[in-house]
């Protein structure tokens, strides 16, 4: 459920016409919705209770430091995957207290930087990686709190590009190095064993592979606290799958919970959760002009000022984004190929799509695009990123604006030599 809905024959987000914001900040941009954001974290969260439980919101996502924000003040930790994660949450003010850090390539720098301030676990993903936290841990006199991310070899039945819990994936440590990797980091006098981690991909639509996947994860607990392990922390990751399609599906943030209770019941230890998309897809929307209607080879192709660099999803994942007219119109319906203007054959949205006729000058919405949207977004073809707009209620505002072309060439430079 999101809040853009038509109304007056216009499309709004929560009370604002996105006409009427296309008007202030041109075309495109992103939109985000409070009311969305905060409902479904609350949906997401209250759904799980009365487990001990963080809810730590995965930042790549939809990292703008507004919609952090908007999850920090309803108690939300961060999960990060980088020092910039690290910094835009710390700004938007979540508490060190309430940082996971995740990620198969932490740097020393970065491992110093997370220590120093203070965060709430390390999710570490290789021996090489506990050996070199222990190293820069010490270098500081810290203990850092960690949990080792396991793969569980568990197919997660989403998109290859986004499943992360197969042994042949680079996440995690394979489920046979499991125990000895807990008694080396036993040995370790800066390093503190927490738990247990594990998140096997994104975008998943069938709660199958979330039970399996638990289920081990909690043998494993058993067996490591049997061991003698401290096992106080279970993190289960993010991706729960968001519906793109009218038809899709994905189990109810209820259902999620379900299982997890089920299965970790009678288990005493605190939950960590890190959702992304649940909490940001269907919170955004990317608004674009239509620049041309170009008829050529036998097809209507509409050709927007939205490029590839601002929404990679479509030619990325081959994703669905559902692309609807900002006016409300009942304009007979024909099929088009809907396509950017980055100089590139992959950069189209939709294929043979059934929309309505438009002119040069309409409005189309990008529905669903609130996560690994704007995150995922290049300046290539040196088009500027767009801005990022948030609204709440009856009221707007702009939460990135539009670098300038002097702003974008002030940080180059010539050499000497060349001059
Ligand atoms: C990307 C990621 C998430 C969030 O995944 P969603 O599908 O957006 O919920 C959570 N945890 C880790 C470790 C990730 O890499």
């Amino acid at each position: 459920m999101d809040y853009f809905n038509y109304k007056k024959g216009g499309l709004y987000a929560e009370n604002v016409p996105l006409a009427e914001i296309a008007d202030a900040v041109g075309t495109p941009f992103y939109c985000y919705s409070s009311a969305t954001l905060e409902r479904h974290y609350a949906v997401f969260s209250e759904s799980l209770a009365p487990l001990d439980r963080l809810v730590c919101y995965a930042v790549k996502a939809n990292s703008n430091i507004a919609v952090i924000k908007i999850l920090a003040k309803l108690g939300a930790g961060a999960d990060v995957v980088s020092e910039g994660e690290i910094r835009r949450a710390l700004a938007a003010g979540v508490p060190a207290k309430k940082i996971v850090f995740s990620g198969v390539g932490k740097t020393a720098a970065e491992m110093g930087f997370a220590l120093k301030t203070g965060i709430y676990q390390f999710n570490v993903e290789s021996e090489p990686e506990l050996f070199a936290l222990n190293e820069v841990a010490e270098s500081l006199g810290k203990k850092a709190p960690i949990a080792f991310r396991v793969n569980p070899d568990i197919d997660s039945g989403s998109h290859k590009k986004i499943s992360t819990g197969r042994k042949e994936d680079k996440f995690g440590i394979a489920f046979a190095d499991v125990q000895n990797i807990y008694d080396k980091a036993k040995k370790l006098k800066n390093i503190e064993v927490k738990g247990i981690s594990t998140h096997i991909g994104s975008q998943i639509m069938d709660i199958a592979p979330f039970a399996r996947a638990f289920a081990k994860i909690r043998e494993l607990a058993e067996e490591l606290k049997a061991h003698g392990t401290n096992i106080e922390r279970i993190d289960l990751g993010g991706g729960l799958g968001i519906p793109y399609y009218g038809s899709d599906n994905p189990p109810s943030p209820r259902d999620y919970a379900d299982v997890v209770k089920k299965v970790m019941h009678g288990l005493d230890c605190k939950f960590i959760f890190e959702p992304g998309r649940l909490i940001a897809g269907n919170s955004g929307i990317l608004v674009s002009k239509l620049v041309y209607v170009k008829n050529s080879g036998g097809r209507i192709f509409y050709i927007l000022d939205a490029g590839m660099n601002d929404l990679i999803r479509p030619s990325f994942y081959d994703a669905y984004h559902e692309i609807i007219s900002v006016k409300k119109s009942t304009a007979k319906k024909q099929l088009v190929d809907i396509v950017g203007p980055v100089c590139e054959t992959g950069d189209v949205f939709a294929i043979q799509r059934e929309m309505p006729a438009m002119k040069p000058g309409d409005l189309v919405a990008f529905r669903s695009a609130g996560a690994y949207g704007a995150t995922m977004s290049s300046t290539y073809n040196s088009r500027p990123l767009i801005p990022e707009i948030l609204v709440q209620g009856g009221k707007f505002a702009v939460i990135r604006k539009k670098l300038t072309y002097d702003e974008i060439l002030a940080s180059e430079k010539i050499p000497g030599w060349l001059k």
